[in-house]
């Protein structure tokens, strides 16, 4: 391999990528395999960016500090996904699924041609299966809500599940389409707001496919994944932005793991009943705005005059990451279009934004589950009033009066 640096900032003249690609083509071998992996061979990219999002940042200490082949490709075998999945008639539609790639799952099987004659060309998709257990959902076969059936659910709390690992793959035109904006926007904003890491969104216009330095999304299934994209098969969802501090350490200033786990026991119960149950689990940490901002906003809230409360739960927000949420639903709804799902039966959020993002998609809500008022822990009421009077779902809206009662829990307490 040469030694020299392959500099991304300057437009190779008049030559495009040897294989463009064909987004929303009717099969993988005519949209073409996405080659992002090689700066050594300039020629073959036809994809801006690079594989496993911001882990990349450690595959480059890895290789700085002698550890990994600079010019390593991943061995498949038997790395197949372990259901059939799709294709399903929205995967050859460019306006349904613009932010992962569709044939993600089985580049080895689609493109093994091109592997073995040496082109390097990644999965953005694994399948696998797995046991999980959280105590919640054995307190809830205690309480007598879930009943073991020795298949899903095992009277230990096991529960049998699919689950699948998505990098997002960003067909830029799609994404500038979706947001209403010009995708030379769309290329100079992401450009200046990395530190202009990637040059190619700015001087190669001809490459149209991104993959962005952020985290993926896990789904969790619950039940046959096979019976996804028939009409008849029953759905219920839980689509949840990653709350590590909930989630993992059971914080309670907010909703997050409660209703992650009242999600998965809707789900297991879906299941049960012949359907299937799905998890969507977004690394969309606080709201897209990352940890740290969050923190800082829990201290500007709990310290402001007056204590914390409702009615300046966003304000508090805006004044530190100057917007409200940065999550974007608008790139949600393309997983479900993914799994070929166009109805939803039982939706486990209350999110006005999820909920709008799903209907402009043309995605049916049946019936929308808010979490059980049990479950909200103490100091998760700011939250929920301010967002119930925000507008999401729910049978009574908070009034002026109930938003102005400070109920979370001083800084010390
Ligand atoms: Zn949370």
């Amino acid at each position: 391999m040469s030694d020299h640096i392959v500099l991304t900032s300057h437009p190779r003249g008049k030559a495009g990528p040897s294989s463009p690609v064909s987004w929303g083509a009717a099969t993988a071998a005519e949209r073409g395999p996405l080659v992002a992996a090689s700066l050594s061979q300039p020629a073959l990219r036809n994809a801006i960016g690079t594989h496993s999002g911001s882990y990349s940042v450690y595959r480059a200490l890895a290789v700085a500090a002698g550890h990994l082949q600079r010019d390593h490709k991943p061995d498949l075998t038997d790395t197949a996904p372990v259901v059939t999945l799709g294709p399903h008639p929205q995967w050859a539609d460019p306006h349904k699924i613009i932010s992962l790639d569709p044939w993600g799952h089985r580049v080895a099987e689609y493109f093994a041609e091109q592997i073995a004659a040496g082109l390097d060309v990644r999965p953005t998709i694994a399948i696998t299966k797995a046991h999980i257990n959280m105590p919640e959902l054995v307190a809830a076969i205690a309480a007598g809500r879930l009943k073991p059936d020795g298949d899903i659910l095992e009277a230990n709390g096991d529960v049998r599940v699919t689950k699948a690992a998505i990098e997002p793959v960003w067909y830029l035109p799609g994404v500038a389409e979706r947001f209403g904006i010009k995708e030379s926007a769309l290329r100079r904003a992401l450009f200046e707001q990395t530190g202009g890491m990637f040059p190619e969104l700015v001087t190669r216009p001809d490459l149209k496919v991104f993959l962005p330095p952020i985290g993926g999304m896990t789904l969790y299934f619950f039940g046959d994944v096979e019976k996804l994209g028939k009409p008849e098969t029953k759905v219920a969802c839980r689509l949840h932005d990653e709350c590590n501090g909930s989630d993992v350490f059971g914080s309670d200033i907010c909703t997050c793991r409660p209703y992650l786990a009242h999600g998965i026991e809707v789900c297991i119960e879906m299941a049960q009943q012949g359907g299937v149950g799905l998890v969507v689990y977004n690394r969309k940490e606080g709201r897209a705005l990352g940890e740290v901002t969050k923190f800082l906003v829990y201290n500007a809230r709990k310290r402001q005059v007056g204590g914390d409360r409702a009615e300046t739960y966003f304000e508090r927000t805006e004044c530190v990451a100057g917007v409200q949420d940065m999550r974007f639903q608008e790139l949600m709804p393309d997983v479900f279009h993914w799994l070929g799902i166009t109805r939803i039966d039982r939706w486990a959020s209350m999110s006005n934004m999820k909920h709008g993002a799903l209907a402009a998609q043309g995605i049916e809500v049946v019936e929308r589950v808010a979490i059980p008022d049990a479950l909200i822990p103490a100091d998760a009421r700011v939250e929920m009033d301010a967002k119930k009077a925000a507008g999401y779902f729910t049978e009574k809206v908070p009034d002026a009066a109930e938003l102005v009662v400070a109920k979370g829990r001083g800084l010390h307490e």
